[in-house]
């Protein structure tokens, strides 16, 4: 620390990899403030995500690092990490095309281990393991059965409680307007107070690439960080049908479908679309519930004639190659950037946390995550650089 006003790390943006890198660096001992335009885990993409939480993905740099964000979800507890987090092992399906059944057959083996089983079903043998499940072109399936989902939102909450309750300095409903640089300190300039830290990190989700603008910086062209609208409707699945308990992602028809409770299911919608302003609040469309429902009645019994019951749709910054930008922003001293996790950063939220509080705070307390964050994020995330202006 370089005097009593300056912290050692300021945090931008009090979503879920927000609060998970300020909780991270003050549990490595870390004086930390955390900055939020609203309240923790009520603004961006953690206030509304489905939060579904499995490890394959057809990216096997994804792949591993939702595998290691499954295993710090799965040992919450184990860990010393604070609170609830949500997570249920309902278990998670990914139904697969028929085209690279093989590839993914060789992520499944990198993935598979005793504690965290992964399990490859042959199409054969789909509508018998998984009752709920229509007829369908589908080439096999990946089955996680501690996969599942959790609550983004309570998962925030539980570190930045945790967090306040160990020291963080909160400074709720101001909006960080630019980082300066001052000498060898940042300066957090926001509409209510200027803030110093030896180092910051901007993980305002889609509102990243505004901040850093105002700053004066702006990312290579195709690490840009650009506002995203997600629509999830929900539905009332019928009584009649099997009901689905799991984790749906169904890459044939282009959807997802993540269990609410009872009857109730979100959809995912492939009718995502770019939006100018990160903060707006964009309305879920008509279209976005009759392509929900047309999905998903493709994929589940239950969700044959299913009655709308509303939704969500959420802002999350994403970039060209759907990478996130993670790091220390090259060529400014102590700025590091944490965003762009394109619709899937739930799962590898304190993966990602862990790992970048490491980077700028130093060795974490517990041995057993720092075994977890030993390999970094490797090709998982981009590095920040900035374009030549
Ligand atoms: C509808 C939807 C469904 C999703 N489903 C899944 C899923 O099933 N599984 C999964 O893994 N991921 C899912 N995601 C993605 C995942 O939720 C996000 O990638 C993740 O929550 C991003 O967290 P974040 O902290 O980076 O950003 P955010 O949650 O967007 O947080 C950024 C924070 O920064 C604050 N902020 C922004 N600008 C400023 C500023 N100028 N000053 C101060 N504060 C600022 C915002 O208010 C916000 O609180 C979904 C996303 C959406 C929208």
């Amino acid at each position: 620390m370089k005097n009593s006003d300056t912290f050692d790390l300021v945090v931008i943006g009090g979503g879920v990899i927000g609060t998970g890198v300020a909780w991270f660096a003050i549990d490595c001992g870390a004086r930390v403030a955390l900055v939020e335009r609203l309240e923790f885990g009520t603004g961006g993409a953690t206030a509304v995500s489905g939060g579904i939480l499995r490890a394959f993905d057809r990216d096997k740099t994804a792949a591993q690092a939702a595998r290691h964000g499954m295993e710090i979800f799965r040992n919450w507890k184990t860990l010393g990490l604070p609170g609830e987090t949500g997570y249920c092992a309902a278990g998670s399906v990914y139904l697969l095309d028929n085209d690279s059944i093989q590839s993914a057959r060789v992520i499944r083996d990198m993935l598979h281990s005793e504690p965290y089983p992964v399990e490859f079903v042959e199409a054969q043998r789909l509508n018998a393991t998984f009752k709920w499940l229509k007829g369908g072109a589908w080439g096999g399936a990946i089955y996680e059965m501690r996969g599942g989902y959790g609550s983004p939102r309570q998962t925030a909450k539980s570190l930045a409680e945790a967090a306040l309750a160990r020291g963080l300095e909160y400074f709720p409903a101001q909006a960080v307007a630019r980082v300066e640089q001052n000498g060898d300190r940042l300066s957090v300039i926001t509409d209510r107070s200027v803030i110093q830290g030896a180092n910051v990190i901007v993980c305002g989700g889609a509102g990243t690439e505004g901040i850093l603008a105002r700053s004066g910086l702006a990312l290579h062209l195709d690490q840009r960080i650009r506002p995203r609208a997600i629509g999830v409707p929900s539905f009332d699945g019928s009584q009649e049908s099997v009901q689905l308990e799991c984790s749906i992602v169904d890459e044939v028809n282009i959807t997802y479908v993540r269990p609410l409770g009872g009857m109730r299911y979100m959809v995912g919608a492939n009718l995502d679309r770019w939006v100018d302003d990160p903060h707006s609040e964009p309305s879920l469309t008509c279209e976005q519930v009759s392509d929900g429902l047309e999905r998903g009645g493709h994929v589940a019994n239950c969700l044959d004639q299913a009655v709308s019951t509303g939704g969500v749709c959420g802002v999350d910054g994403y970039t060209a190659s759907r990478k996130p930008v993670v790091g220390r922003v090259e060529g400014c001293n102590g700025l590091f950037v944490a965003s762009g996790f394109s619709g899937g950063g739930y799962k590898v939220a304190p993966y990602v946390a862990a790992v970048i509080a490491t980077e700028i705070v130093g060795p974490l307390r517990s041995a057993s995550l720092r075994i977890i964050v030993k390999n970094g994020l490797g090709e998982f995330a981009q590095r920040p650089a900035l374009a030549a202006f």
